[in-house]
């Protein structure tokens, strides 16, 4: 009988995890292979957001036994703060946001919000407390509207009109003949890649999390879109504690922190002025960036 009902257990999961928005189609994939055996513990209080500061403590993580993929991360985000994780690809940066949201269980250390440990309270409310904003926006084939909405049940036309405007994505939305009726996705409206990320932003909006993970959310855009996507992005970011992962260097300038990943350790940290003077592996990327930047100007 069991083996009758996990599955059905898992579907419920995917299902109800979705209707909240945490989680978007793309990350769906990886989500179905997404460890089942993450439950609530017996009597789990839900999370109590008071400030919004996150702590990684010696976090030990693999997806398989054989392979660690962190090795003893410790990161501190005051509430409020906005700290940036770079590095190269694979370092494990999407990882830390999947075990903050607690996709699968650490090996070793902890992960607290305000002081409670994440593996202790209800999965519902730590995923009602944290907002993702992917790389990649999936739409459904459904209204803009509703592609807004499910960032929070229940939620009113004046709700997803004022989140539209927050993500400068309002005016456009009510200019199209159907305005927030107009169907989207593969069999819809197609929109670009800067409007589906401000469709994401705007749905983030809406949730209205206090802790907030935009994972490389600018990196799928061209240079032009991705400089007017960040400065929405950074009004967002004010008032909430945000982690930032990113590839683009240009992005993580003004964070209050920057920690460089590298295979799975920290490589080093600080603000930007601090790492560069420091003239180790953030200075080497940013100086090679640099180089691209304008190589790619220079093409144009
Ligand atoms: P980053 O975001 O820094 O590019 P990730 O955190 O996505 O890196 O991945 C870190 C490492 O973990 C990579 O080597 C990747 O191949 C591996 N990895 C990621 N997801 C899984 C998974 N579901 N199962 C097994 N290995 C994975
Ligand atoms: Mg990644």
């Amino acid at each position: 009988l069991s083996q009758l009902f996990r599955p059905l257990d898992m579907l419920g999961w995917v299902y109800r995890t979705i209707r909240q928005g945490v989680i978007d189609m793309g990350a769906m994939f990886d989500l179905i292979d997404t460890d089942a055996e993450i439950v609530d513990v017996p009597g789990a209080p839900p999370l109590a957001v008071t400030q919004g500061s996150v702590r990684f403590e010696n976090v030990r993580f693999g997806y398989e036994d054989d392979r660690k993929i962190l090795k003893g991360i410790d990161i501190e985000v005051p509430a409020g703060a906005t700290v940036a994780v770079v590095g190269p690809s694979g370092a494990g940066k999407s990882t830390l946001a999947r075990l903050l949201f607690r996709f699968y269980d650490l090996k070793s250390g902890r992960i607290t919000i305000d002081g409670q440990d994440i593996s202790q309270v209800t999965q519902d409310s730590l995923r009602a407390a944290i907002g993702i904003v992917p790389q990649d926006t999936v739409l459904f084939n459904d209204t803009v509207g509703y592609n807004i909405a499910y960032g929070r049940e229940g939620s009113t036309h004046d709700d997803i009109r004022a989140a539209a405007q927050g993500a400068a994505i309002g005016d456009f939305i009510e200019s199209l003949p159907d305005g927030y009726e107009t169907r989207v996705g593969e069999r819809g409206l197609k929109l670009s890649g800067g409007e589906k990320q401000r469709v994401a932003i705007a749905r983030t909006l809406l949730k209205n999390p206090p802790i907030l993970i935009l994972d490389e959310a600018t990196s799928a855009l061209d240079s032009r879109t991705e400089s007017e996507i960040q400065a929405t992005l950074e009004q967002i970011e004010r008032g909430r504690t945000t982690i930032v992962i990113a590839h683009r260097l240009s992005t993580v300038v003004n964070a209050d922190q920057i920690i460089v990943l590298e295979a799975g350790e920290v490589a080093e940290r600080g603000t930007h002025a601090e790492l560069l003077r420091k003239n180790g592996l953030y200075a080497e990327m940013w100086t090679r960036q640099a180089n691209e930047a304008e190589e790619a100007l220079a093409a144009e």
